[in-house]
């Protein structure tokens, strides 16, 4: 026997429909490149997208076909969005800070149909359209007045979207019908589309917004830092529309100074961003003695979260922090590190190696430990092994059937994580399998040196690399980025260490450096890094474990 309730497709159309019909007045708040600060609403952007779902249909965009983007945060991009995946075609987020090769790779490898882009990637697009024939048109998110002089045809969003009506059909296909793609940073090998479908990013929205997940409500003013280029902003790009959530769109200025600023000017009670996107802010009010205004809450992902950052915060400037784990095949959040009744209950101080936790797992999706042969391990918050994760937000393989196969015989798909899981539930990351510190056949975790070692009052950023070593394979070494204006000895980080971590962990050198990468989601990269150590020798002989 069936049940007998409406059977409504799960199409990511209806999500804004809603926002318009019953969170039309409230606001998304955009800052432009030029620092200048517009509004629109929900039910004012939900005209617009419309209007491009139009100006697509003119051009001849069907179903499937891929538009993409190369833009920060901003209600157009929003638009763009919307409009595009509203008639069926498939939104591709270009990431405009990876190399001009990459993105050329990845817009050739989605067959790009055309690119709506922000008037700052003109020079990028010189660059790149030579090498991507699929691209036949270009818009430019801007109006007349901004647009960029090109030697390549252009229009602007404005005049494009300007005669198109306010009506267009949404929706009203499958809703297994793919809605977005998203490339992998392709920290190994070239990057791999993710393809996501209406019904899973509809499903993770709804998973997203439980209180023990990013807990959004109508009463939030969300600055959304974590860009939407990024496995779509964690989500929050359909979240927020679901529940009438202020947005705080801040383009290309991820600076301390810029984004504290909108955090005061608009209100904002809850942020989303990887962790050095804290740093710099945590920077900028320690110099400028100013306060968070608003904010009450922080979601920190995309890289383990620092002890200091999560102190600071609470201490400093009373702000909870929640840390969160997925990746752009987990659509992508799936771990978050909230309390459990019993945690809850003890003093700050014992409720924060929890918070240092990647959390635990969202309703819909189960999680498991294994060794290189597949055998499960136990979740006893000790054992190590490969962290792999299985449901309906889960990819089942890549765009173009690249890497192949990804799930095992129980269909889950390996993360490439190294983890543990307690026995409450609480999934930690050791390493990137590629990034852990195989010393004397035991693992040694980047993660975790780097964030003590971050916490010493002088460093601005650290980083730990595994380099080759004739006794014991690899032994780690400390890159540190100190403050501007510090200075510091190797001996105060080695001594800062000391005492906190088994003392075969302790790194065999200290490497000050200028700068610390940060790849093109805001993470250390890692890669480069390796790069620009090629040819370094460890300090001596190396009888140090
Ligand atoms: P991406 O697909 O670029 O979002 O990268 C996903 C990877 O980022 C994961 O597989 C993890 O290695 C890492 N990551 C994401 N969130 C966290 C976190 N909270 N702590 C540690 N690593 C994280």
């Amino acid at each position: 026997m069936q049940g007998l309730m409406q059977d409504v497709p799960l199409t990511l159309d209806r999500l804004f429909d809603h926002a318009a019909r019953w969170h039309g007045a409230r606001e998304i708040v955009s800052r432009d490149a030029d620092g200048r600060v517009s509004r629109t609403t929900y039910a004012g952007a939900h005209a617009r997208a419309k209007q491009v779902s139009n100006a697509l249909r003119a051009m001849g965009v069907r179903e499937g076909e891929r538009v993409a983007t190369l833009a920060w945060n901003g209600a157009r991009h929003l638009e763009a969005w919307y409009g595009a995946i509203g008639i069926g075609a498939v939104l591709h987020t270009l990431n405009p800070r990876l190399f001009p090769e990459q993105i050329a790779y990845i817009a050739n490898h989605a067959q790009d149909r055309m690119i709506l882009a922000d008037p700052g990637c003109a020079p990028l697009l010189e660059t790149l359209l030579p090498q991507v024939p699929s691209v036949r048109d270009v818009i430019f998110l801007c109006d007349e007045a901004g647009m960029p002089r090109t030697s390549f045809a252009a229009r602007d969003y404005e005049s494009w979207i300007a005669d198109q009506s306010q009506q267009a059909a949404w929706g009203g296909f499958d809703e297994r019908l793919a809605a977005g793609l998203c490339y992998t940073s392709g920290t190994t090998g070239n990057p791999k589309g993710v393809l996501y479908g209406h019904r899973s990013n509809y499903i993770h929205a709804l998973m997203t917004l439980q209180v023990d997940a990013l807990a959004l409500s109508a009463r939030d003013t969300v600055l959304l830092v974590v860009p939407m280029y990024h496995a779509n902003a964690w989500g929050v790009v359909y979240s927020a529309p679901c529940v009438g959530a202020k947005l705080v769109l801040p383009g290309q200025r991820l600076d301390g100074a810029s984004l504290h600023e909108l955090i005061l000017s608009e209100g904002v009670t809850y942020s989303a961003a990887v962790p050095t996107v804290w740093q710099m802010i945590l920077a900028h009010l320690k110099e400028t003695k100013g306060n968070l205004g608003k904010l009450e809450r922080v979601t920190i992902g995309g890289a383990a979260c620092p002890e200091s950052i999560i102190r600071t915060l609470h201490d400093e400037y009373g702000v909870d922090v929640i840390q969160g784990w997925g990746m752009t095949e987990t659509s992508p959040l799936a771990t978050v590190s909230h309390p459990t009744a019993e945690i809850a209950a003890l003093p700050f101080d014992q409720q924060v190696p929890f918070k240092l936790k990647q959390g635990r797992l969202l309703c819909n999706l189960d999680l498991k430990l294994t060794d290189d042969e597949g055998r499960r391990l136990p979740h006893d918050g000790k054992t190590f092994g490969r962290l792999k994760i299985k449901g309906e937000t889960i990819a089942s393989g890549y765009f173009g059937g690249e890497g192949g196969d990804v799930l095992d015989e129980e269909g889950f798909f390996d993360t490439g994580d190294v983890s543990t899981i307690d026995a409450r539930g609480y999934m930690q990351i050791t390493d990137r399998a590629k990034d852990v510190i195989k010393s004397g056949g035991e693992w040694i975790s980047s993660i975790d040196l780097e964030n003590i070692a971050v916490g010493h009052p002088k460093a601005h950023l650290c980083a730990v690399i595994g380099v080759t070593h004739p006794k014991w394979d690899e032994r780690p070494i400390l890159l540190v980025q100190l403050k501007p204006g510090e200075s510091a000895e190797k001996r105060d980080f080695i001594d800062f260490l000391d005492g906190k971590i088994a003392k075969w962990w302790m790194p065999d050198d200290v490497v000050f450096v200028d700068e610390i990468p940060l790849g093109a989601t805001g993470k250390i990269d890692k890669k480069l890094i390796r790069q620009r150590m090629q040819g370094y020798a460890l300090p001596f002989d190396g009888t140090s474990r």
